[in-house]
């Protein structure tokens, strides 16, 4: 159309805030219409000073309408928390004239406090009260649809996976027959089930403990970027952290926080802080150390930039293309060198554990960490994880047990021992060459674990040279004390990385 006034509609036609996840994950779009000749530059406000954008919160015009000059665009945000709730106002103007709307982001709750409602000063651009409090509730429908389609989409999942079905069928029946772990009946969360897991954990390890080592850091030193994922403890974020170590005025780190802080909650945590303190080696996560200034109690550790391998190496697999995340840092499929390297790291981190004769009890790849130069650490030291909770197998109501990754003598006897961890490390080798698969994915929980106790072995994965399967093949003997021991495993690693066998990838 002919030279025009602008006019602006901020929050979309039905006003409500989306979330996008074809540009990248955590993505959230403030929708926006301009409608102007010439076209208008647009600008924002976030609580009225100038919204600075960058590589995390950026405007971008997704659809110029067919012979029109109206254009639709969104104010991404890529994993907004509560330091991003506020008033978000779009400022629009051509030599023409100018338009301005406002509307009211509200993202997450701050976690370092008790819900309240954002404050702030008023902004005199704002829209209307109405427009605001109508994208409000909008935003809070949305919440609530979105949480149910979440929930629906998990149920669905559950109904069509056949673990999921077999676990609802068939939990008490396998508790019965199975006489190892009948703990008590009354149902637990699966953040109980992680601290039962942790218990014992510890009852097993007691020797690491040190009361008056664990750092503190104080609460004002920690500020929250955004949120990394969420496990049975509760949240974990990104963050900055002031005056961490002498080197470095403030640096990236992961932050978790305890999600309810009962007394037994508060005690685990303490203990958990006090083994991670003990734990220190180059393919051991890095704990920092706590906050525990108010609530919520959280832990400190280095961040991991590519967060937990099992995602890694799915996201890095014939699949890649699929699940890439869009942040432009694929890797491309891995390669046979990249995962003996990814295998030799964790061994050298198992053989650390074992020099301190320190029981793992649960490690898999979703318990690794990864980051630059594929670097690879063992993350995670309790049991089950939320979105994990198909390798989790629950018994008698109470107890996860990953089944998948366990010998016969611990799904029998609940015996975990140095070369039980042996065992789980030969599936997180075969984990490693299937990019990511789940262990016996092809049967459910209790055909697995008959599978397991009749001494039925996972198959060679495609990719994978018979030197590796053998050592995988080691990890499996029945007989706990045949199994290879870890700093041999290490070893033939250590060789196979400086000579990579030659393998031919089995058609078919
Ligand atoms: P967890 O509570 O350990 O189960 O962690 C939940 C999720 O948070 C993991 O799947 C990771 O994606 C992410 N995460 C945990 N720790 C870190 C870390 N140190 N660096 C980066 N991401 C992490």
């Amino acid at each position: 159309r002919a030279g025009s006034d602008v006019t602006i509609t901020v929050g979309a036609k039905n006003e409500t805030f989306a979330l996008f996840s074809a540009e990248k994950p955590h993505d959230w779009c403030i929708p926006f219409s301009v409608d102007g000749n010439p076209p208008p530059a647009l600008r924002w406000l976030f609580n009225g000073s100038a919204l600075v954008q960058g590589k995390y919160i950026r405007t971008k015009i997704v659809e110029y309408e067919h012979n029109s000059t109206v254009v639709h665009g969104c104010l991404y945000l890529n994993g907004p928390t509560h330091v991003n709730n506020g008033n978000y106002t779009l400022l629009a103007h051509n030599p023409l004239g100018a338009d301005a709307r406002t509307v009211l982001g509200r993202f997450m709750d701050n976690p370092f406090t008790k819900p309240r409602l954002p404050s702030g000063p008023v902004d005199r651009t704002a829209s209307p009260p109405s427009l605001q409090v109508s994208v409000a509730v909008a935003l809070a429908v949305f919440a609530c649809l979105f949480l149910s389609i979440m929930l629906i989409v998990l149920n669905k999942c559950g109904r069509h996976s056949k673990f999921g079905a077999a676990v609802l069928a068939q939990d008490d029946d396998i508790a019965m027959s199975l006489h190892f772990m009948n703990l008590g009946s009354s149902p637990q969360s699966s953040a109980e089930s992680k601290l039962e897991g942790l218990k014992t954990n510890f009852i097993e390890n007691p020797q690491y403990f040190c009361d008056s080592c664990v750092h503190h850091i104080k609460r004002r030193d920690i500020v929250l970027k955004w949120e990394l994922g969420e496990g049975a403890f509760g949240k974990v974020f990104l963050a900055e952290c002031y005056n961490l170590i002498p080197e470095q005025e403030k640096m990236l780190v992961a932050v978790k926080a305890l999600k309810e802080a009962t007394e037994s909650a508060r005690l685990d945590f303490q203990r958990e802080a006090e083994l991670l303190t003990v734990l220190q080696h180059e393919h051991i996560v890095r704990f920092y150390g706590v906050c525990t200034d108010g609530e919520p109690l959280v832990m400190v550790f280095e961040y991991m930039k590519h967060g937990d391998l099992n995602r890694f190496l799915r996201s890095h697999g014939p699949d890649a293309k699929i699940l890439d995340n869009g942040n432009g840092q694929s890797f491309g499929q891995l390669t046979l060198s990249q995962m003996l390297q990814i295998a030799t790291q964790i061994a050298s981190g198992m053989v650390y554990l074992a020099s301190l004769h320190f029981v793992h009890r649960d490690l898999a790849t979703r318990n690794c960490l990864v980051g630059r130069s594929l670097v690879v650490k063992i993350g995670d030291f309790g049991m089950s994880r939320d979105i994990y909770s198909t390798d989790y197998y629950r018994v008698g109501g109470r107890t996860m047990l990953p089944i998948r990754w366990m010998p016969p003598e611990s799904i029998l006897y609940r015996k975990f021992t140095a070369e039980s961890d042996i065992w789980s490390f030969g599936v997180v080798l075969w984990e490693i060459f299937t990019y990511g698969k789940q262990p016996w994915y092809q049967l459910s929980n209790t055909e697995a674990i008959e599978c397991i106790t009749q001494g039925r072995e996972l198959e060679r994965p495609r990719t994978c040279p018979s030197e590796v399967y053998d050592i995988m093949q080691g990890c499996w003997q029945r007989e706990p004390q045949q199994r290879q021991n870890i700093k041999e495993i290490h070893s033939r690693l250590q060789a196979l990385v400086k000579t990579p066998p030659v393998y031919l990838d089995v058609l078919g």
